[in-house]
Order: C-alpha cells, then sequence, then structure tokens
C-alpha cells in the first residue's frame, strides 16, 4: 500500500531505515537486528542505496528479503548517480515484480570532479519524472532537508525545489536527520504556504557516540545545536561512549516525543543496522508499541 495512506490519524509511527548487509558474513547480524527492531512494528522499512551499502541488486534484494520474509512494507532508495533512464525502468519493472509499491528517489552524491549524471538524470526531479513515467502507481518518496541541502543558496531556494519535486510528482519526503524540531515544522510550514501540504516525514538519528559526532560535524550540513554538543562533550569525558549514547538516546528520546506531540505523523528512525539503541530511544519516548 503507498506509504501516505498507511498512516493512521492520532497513532503515531516509527519507520526503520536500513542499509544492506555488505556481504553474507554481515547477514546473521544483520537478521538478528530486523527481527529485534519487528517489536517496533514499522510503519514501512526503507533500504538505502549507494550511500555504503553497494548498488541497486544489493538494495532490491535486501528489500525483497524484510517484505517477503518479514511482511514489511518497503521502500527501496533509487539513485540519479550510476544510472539512467533505462537501468532506471528495469529497477522499476523488478520492484514492480516484487510487489513493491514504494520508492524514494533521490540523486545520491556525484564522484569528485563529476558535477552532473549522464543522460538527463541531475536532479532528483528528474528522477521522478522517469519513474512516473515508467509507472504511474508506484508511490514515490523524495528528500527533504530542514537545515537545506549544502549545496543551496538558501533555505528559501532549497525548500523551492522540494516544492518542484512534489510539483515533478512526488507523493511524500522523508527528512535528512536535524537536531532542531522548529526546523521540521517551519520548513512544513513554508511548504503549505506555497500551496504543498504532502506528508514529510521527519527523521531522527539516535547518537551512540562521540566518533560519530565528528563524523557528522565533518560529513553532514546539520547543525549539532551547542547544548547538545555541550553534554555529548562532558558525557565522553567522564564516561566515554557509554555515556555519549546515554545522552544521544535522552535527546532523541525526546526529540521523537516533541516532534509527535506538536503532530508529526511519526519519525522515521536510523538504526544504522543495530537494534538496541533505537529501541530505547523508542521505550523513552513512550511509543513502544502494545
Ligand atoms: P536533489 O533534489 O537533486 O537536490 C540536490 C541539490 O540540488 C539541492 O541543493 C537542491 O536544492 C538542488 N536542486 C534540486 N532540484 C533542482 C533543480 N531542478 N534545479 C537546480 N537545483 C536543484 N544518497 C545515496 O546515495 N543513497 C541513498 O540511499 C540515500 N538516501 C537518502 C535518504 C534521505 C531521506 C535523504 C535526506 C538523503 C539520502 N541520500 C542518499 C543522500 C542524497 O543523495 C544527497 O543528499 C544528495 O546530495 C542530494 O540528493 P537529493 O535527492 O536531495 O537531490
Amino acid at each position: 500500500m503507498p506509504i501516505p495512506r498507511l498512516i493512521e490519524e492520532d497513532r503515531p509511527f516509527i519507520s526503520l531505515e536500513f542499509f544492506p548487509p555488505r556481504n553474507e558474513d554481515a547477514l546473521p547480524v544483520f537478521l538478528d537486528t530486523v527481527h529485534r527492531l519487528a517489536r517496533l512494528k514499522p510503519l514501512f522499512a526503507a533500504v538505502t542505496c549507494g550511500a555504503g551499502g553497494g548498488g541497486a541488486t544489493g538494495t532490491l534484494r535486501t528489500a525483497r528479503d524484510l517484505c517477503e520474509e518479514k511482511g514489511f512494507t518497503v521502500m527501496p532508495h533509487m539513485t540519479c548517480v550510476r544510472n539512467d533512464p533505462e537501468s532506471i525502468a528495469e529497477q522499476v519493472r523488478e520492484i514492480r515484480s516484487c510487489g513493491i509499491r514504494n520508492v524514494l528517489a533521490v540523486r545520491g552524491d556525484f564522484p569528485d570532479g563529476v558535477d552532473s549524471a549522464p543522460k538527463g538524470l541531475r536532479h532528483a526531479t528528474d528522477l521522478v519524472r522517469t519513474v512516473r513515467q515508467q509507472d504511474p502507481d508506484l508511490c514515490v518518496g523524495v528528500a527533504a532537508y530542514p537545515d537545506a541541502h549544502p549545496e543551496s543558496e538558501s533555505i528559501e531556494q532549497d525548500i523551492e525545489h522540494l516544492r518542484q519535486k512534489f510539483e515533478a510528482g512526488a507523493d511524500f519526503a522523508v527528512t535528512q536527520l536535524f537536531f532542531d524540531n522548529r526546523k521540521y515544522f517551519d520548513m512544513v510550514e513554508r511548504l503549505a504556504d506555497k500551496g504543498c501540504t504532502k506528508l514529510v516525514i521527519p527523521s531522527v538519528l539516535p547518537i551512540r557516540s562521540f566518533g560519530q559526532v565528528r563524523r557528522l560535524m565533518g560529513l553532514c550540513s546539520t547543525p549539532i545545536p551547542g547544548k547538545l554538543l555541550a553534554a555529548l562533550e562532558a558525557a565522553h569525558a567522564s564516561g566515554g561512549d557509554g555515556a555519549v549514547r546515554d545522552v544521544g538516546a535522552d535527546y532523541a528520546a525526546a526529540q521523537v516525543r516533541g516532534l509527535v506531540d506538536a503532530g508529526a505523523p511519526g519519525v522515521h528512525l536510523y538504526p544504522f543496522n543495530r537494534a538496541g539503541l533505537c529501541l530505547d530511544v523508542v521505550e523513552r519516548a513512550g511509543l513502544m508499541p502494545a
């Protein structure tokens, strides 16, 4: 079923993002993680493509396994990068033949020195149109950035590009991680001001280690609020990564609770293919299904 139609009013959902296991050896841990996270009764399970998880084949295989063996509604990601309209058409056919109804269309990041994809898949809007042409019945999600995409000149420009992705045929959006809930609600309001009221699902990343904080600060344009950073630094100095994880779990739980209490329909969580921290966050947020 299309993801927006799965949402029940007044019943906040959790959805989860997985990356395909790197190889056969990683499979038992992956399956154990999925098994434990099934307790959350996720609305859907997203499966990344590229971005550390290999190409479309691994993504589709993992999505199909999660769908067939766990009964999850799944959302494989598709990218402009490393694709052309023919390979997208092939993927769409395979997706439909597995009975999958939802995909996330993202541009991906071009390798250094390459600034545009071959054959007209330059932006996610192009991918949305290509998927739509192949199969008008697929439900297509896109990426949204409460802190603006790093290549955008301003938040206004970024939101206008998001609006264009909806205009090109996207049915809903999933956000990049962010730490300040006001940014999410501000983005939703700005979209509504432009007449766009489609579903935007907020994403929360529970911080698990100080190394992850450093990587986030280096890689991602998402600012970490000063108070959170200070708490993480103090925790790291006094108790190492165990204490950092505890601060991260508390912050993520408060963020999740704050989002749903203020009207978000649910929250997308990044378990990084491990179960414990996300289970802890959902428990602390008081959203564990009965
Ligand atoms: P676009 O929508 O094309 O936007 C990229 C930049 O171009 C932005 O600055 C935007 O404002 C601008 N722009 C957009 N449309 C236009 C236009 N028509 N004309 C001019 N400028 C425009 N990456 C992966 O490789 N694999 C994944 O599985 C993956 N999953 C993701 C899931 C989520 C929820 C998110 C938020 C990101 C994901 N990414 C993934 C990362 C994503 O590929 C990168 O952030 C990438 O840099 C941008 O992708 P996009 O789809 O937002 O691109």
